[in-house]
């Protein structure tokens, strides 16, 4: 990773939650635009490939060098009454 990561970042200071998975209250339909637009943006990203190796390190989930990444490290394995056979 470059020492001028995230000031190049092409989401730095964007004034919109584009890369948010989820905002409150708004419809899917919101949601999809406002991800279509993120992923556009992370496509001419100068440091999209410093993004993708941060990954692993992610804290947050929500659009990661333009895919939606879910948040896998909370996510809490089902009961056994849950599980299919
Ligand atoms: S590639 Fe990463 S750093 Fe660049 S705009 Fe997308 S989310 Fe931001």
């Amino acid at each position: 990773m470059t020492a001028i990561y995230p000031l190049d970042a092409a989401c730095a200071g964007h004034p919109l939650p584009l890369w948010d998975a989820t905002v409150y209250g708004e419809t899917v339909e919101y949601r999809e635009w406002r991800h279509h637009q993120a992923k556009a943006i992370c496509r001419g990203c100068p440091v999209k490939v410093q993004c993708f190796k941060a990954i692993d390190h992610a804290w947050d989930e929500g659009i990661w060098a333009g895919e939606l990444l879910p948040l896998k490290r909370n996510a809490r394995p089902r009961p056994a009454s849950e599980r299919v056979a």
